[in-house]
């Protein structure tokens, strides 16, 4: 079993999925077990269920002060892909001010993409932004493509696979002027990032628990008021019909904890995981025909992506000891090359020999240090191995 522990193999993926707080553990053990909190939060006819909807409540108000928003506007989820399926197809769906164009950008999570085909397929117009090799998108071009049609637009906040922050605010403002719908998938800059839109005109937002030390399974959407969606399900009147189904009490719990505890302590550890960047991202500069991949400036310093070349073996096989990865959790069970890095102009094969690099809560200086020692051991070892005929 691999655990967070000394001497065995160190995990740098964050970005994929964080272990849960022992807080947030220790938040969510009330609401288990016959002794427990354990009632349906719509029972209101009785108090094991009126204790149960207070803890939701309470969790809807942490993450809606986190966001900037009212509490009635957040809308439980599963997760972050749910809330990106329910963004898409309930405004596309949805009967009022029907928009009949989605545009959304390269680089996005499948989630969104896959989504965006479908509905493709389902007779909607979409329009898939291009990005610079840095990750960014072009704002000129947006602001024309909003024009022409009332659309819907979705657009990543920090990417997944490079860290890459999108003009959030410049985007959400091009849309606003135009009288497009914005929504942003806000799951990895939770806890790296401000995710406040009090003063951004972001109409919808996606959030996961587990990328911030909470729970896997639970989810939200945020939706602003006068937003119309459409059910992805029917059969309750659970989140106002929105999003029906009983409501996963303890894992929301955990949710709206793991939230509370982000927002008070994650920008203290900025420096400390910017410092591990820095020193990580200098040990790449300085190796031959190795580069960092995305903007060097508008990212986050918890995910580092970055591409050796002269490598014909899977690199991340090569590092047992290291929890890495290559690309997106949800693409890796397929064995493409990160959609990501190829959007940034990256072939096939540099995208296969990229690793994304990330850092959280529980990374170490002796982690950081045993990282950067084996890869320039295994990328020297290749490299010598393939010079003189041995690979
Ligand atoms: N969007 C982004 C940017 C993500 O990184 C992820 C998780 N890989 C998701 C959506 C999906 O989130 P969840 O696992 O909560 O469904």
């Amino acid at each position: 079993m691999h655990r967070l522990k000394k001497g065995q193999v160190a995990y740098f993926d964050y970005a994929a999925t964080t272990p849960t707080d022992p807080r947030v553990l220790e938040a969510m053990l009330p609401y288990f077990g016959p002794d427990g909190v354990f009632g349906n939060p719509s029972s209101v006819q009785h108090g094991f269920g009126t204790a149960a909807a207070e803890a939701v409540e309470i969790a809807r108000k942490r993450i809606a002060l986190v966001a900037g928003v009212k509490p009635s506007e957040v809308i439980w989820t599963s997760g972050a892909t749910e809330a990106n399926n329910l963004a898409l197809r309930g405004v596309l769906g949805s009967e009022a001010k029907k928009p009949r164009k989605l545009i959304t950008v390269a680089t996005e999570h499948l989630s969104i993409l896959d989504t965006a085909k479908a509905l493709r397929k389902e007779g909607f117009a979409l329009e898939v932004l291009p990005v610079r090799r840095n990750g960014l998108i072009d704002l000129d071009r947006l602001e024309t493509l909003v024009r022409s049609t009332k659309s819907l637009v979705s657009v990543m906040w920090v990417n997944n696979e490079t860290g890459v922050i999108q003009p959030i605010d410049k985007i959400a403002s091009i849309c606003r002027a135009a009288g497009a719908i914005i929504h942003v998938d806000a799951a990895q800059a939770m806890g790296k990032t401000s995710i406040n839109i009090k003063k951004i005109p972001v109409d919808l937002m996606s959030l996961s628990a587990h990328k911030v030390y909470g729970p896997k399974g639970v989810g939200a959407l945020v939706v602003r008021r006068g937003i119309t969606l459409k059910p992805l399900a029917s059969g309750g009147a659970q989140e106002r019909g929105i999003r029906p189904g009983t409501l996963p009490t303890p894992l929301i719990a955990g949710m709206g904890k793991a939230f509370e505890i982000s927002a008070k302590e994650d920008n203290k550890q900025v420096k400390q995981i910017d410092a591990w960047h820095k020193h990580t991202s200098k040990f790449i500069n300085e190796l031959d025909d190795a580069k960092l991949n995305g903007d060097s400036k508008n990212k986050v310093p918890h995910i580092l992506n970055a591409s050796f070349g002269g490598i014909s073996t899977s690199l991340l096989s090569s590092l047992p000891k290291l929890a890495l990865s290559n690309s997106s959790a949800c693409t890796t069970q397929k064995t493409t090359a990160s959609h990501v890095l190829m959007a940034m102009g990256l072939s096939k094969f540099q995208a296969l020999n990229s690793l994304r690099i990330s850092f959280g809560r529980f990374t170490t200086d002796d982690q950081v240090n045993q990282m950067i020692a084996e890869i320039g051991n295994i990328v020297s070892n290749i490299r010598r191995a393939k010079k003189t005929g041995l690979d």
